[in-house]
């Protein structure tokens, strides 16, 4: 309704009929959490005293960590179970100031378990504060029935999967794009017919290798491409030409031995437009929005008025809603932040403890902490 000066804003409306007082805190934009794995069962803190050895991706998964072992524990998951573990992750993002949260499935892997998971998302969607943006990953990762039989599975996904996806089920189709999941070629023909179907798209790209998968993100027209850890100058070049936001997501170099992290001020230079996310999902479970802006801040050389902007204006951009989320203005949703600090530095600078105070989700107070 009305943003400026305390005094000025209460003398256009004398009537306030409720005063939250913000003095000394930093009032700002609800995180839009633009790449998120939320809904999954199972937990993988087996994997952690493996990584501290330094064991390769490849020997986890077959040691029977990795994606699959969570695609098992999700299938076999009912969607009551799926959809309790994913609230209780959606209550906790929710007090660390995240107001708006894209949930990809691909857990599932073969079409009932994918509908599954979409249907938990449309469910927390409707009985949760956090407002959800739903993403088709059917293309996440080739399941065991299909090991050797990239091409078979693809199929699978353009002929079964997609068709059985509905109009309302998700708003972004994305596609893991990486040496050992899907090739280029591969992830055009799911995308090109997800945007036929009226979807938006999002591609993981160059998270592990330089694939190719910004390149793709802008001939294909997508909303954003995520992660590019080892994206090329002539991705970043199309991108930017293409208007694709670049998502970066640290918490998974964080939590991944030898995976560097993305240069953020590279990305920048560029004139790419830049967003931060959690990735949060069972190999990097982070669901701090607030431990993002540190690691972008001490890791990928961002500012951090950069980070925040990324965290939040650039993130809702990410989601194709950026004219209505993201930003302080006239005519914009309310959703925002009380956040315990005298100034917006604190955010990278106090790692590990939640400074938000209260978040308001559409006008409405929907979380304070204890002690107010
Ligand atoms: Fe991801």
């Amino acid at each position: 309704v009305d943003v400026g000066p305390t005094r000025e804003v209460l003398s256009r409306h004398p009537d306030a009929d409720s005063v939250i007082d913000a003095r000394g805190k930093v009032v700002m934009p609800g995180f839009v959490d633009p790449h998120t794995h939320l809904i999954f069962a199972g937990s993988r803190e087996g994997e952690v005293p493996l990584k501290v050895e330094g064991t390769p991706y490849g020997e986890i998964a077959r040691r029977g960590g990795g994606i699959l072992s969570t695609v098992e524990a999700t299938r076999r998951a009912s969607e009551d179970e799926l959809f309790a573990l994913a609230r209780e992750r959606l209550d906790r993002m929710l007090a660390q100031g995240t107001t708006t949260a894209e949930v990809k499935s691909g857990y599932g892997l073969r079409t009932a378990d994918e509908l599954k998971i979409l249907r938990v998302a449309a469910r927390l969607s409707r009985e949760h504060a956090v407002e959800i943006v739903p993403t088709f990953l059917g293309a996440h990762a080739l399941p065991k029935e299909y090991e050797g039989r990239a091409e078979d599975y693809v199929e699978y996904v353009l002929h079964e999967m997609l068709p059985a996806l509905g109009p309302r089920l998700a708003r972004f189709c994305d596609v893991f794009v990486e040496r050992g999941f899907f090739t280029v070629d591969q992830a055009r023909r799911v995308l090109s017919r997800a945007k036929e179907m009226g979807l938006g798209v999002k591609v993981h790209a160059d998270e592990l290798s330089q694939g190719g998968g910004a390149e793709l993100a802008a001939e294909v027209g997508a909303v954003s491409a995520d992660h590019l850890i080892h994206v090329s100058d002539g991705g970043l070049r199309a991108m930017a030409s293409r208007g694709v936001v670049g998502v970066l997501l640290p918490g998974t170099p964080f939590t991944s031995p030898g995976l560097p992290f993305p240069d953020g001020r590279r990305i920048v230079e560029a004139g790419v437009p830049l967003a931060l996310g959690t990735d949060l999902n069972p190999n990097a479970w982070l669901e701090s929005m607030q431990l993002v802006l540190a690691m972008a801040s001490y890791r990928l050389r961002l500012f951090p008025a950069e980070a925040i902007a990324a965290a939040t204006i650039n993130a809702a951009a990410a989601l194709g809603l950026g004219d209505r989320l993201g930003s302080l203005e006239v005519g914009k949703q309310a959703d925002l932040l009380l956040v315990e600090a005298e100034n917006h530095l604190h955010l990278p600078y106090r790692l590990g403890t939640n400074l938000v105070q209260t978040v308001v989700k559409k006008g409405v107070v929907v979380w304070r902490a204890l002690h107010t």
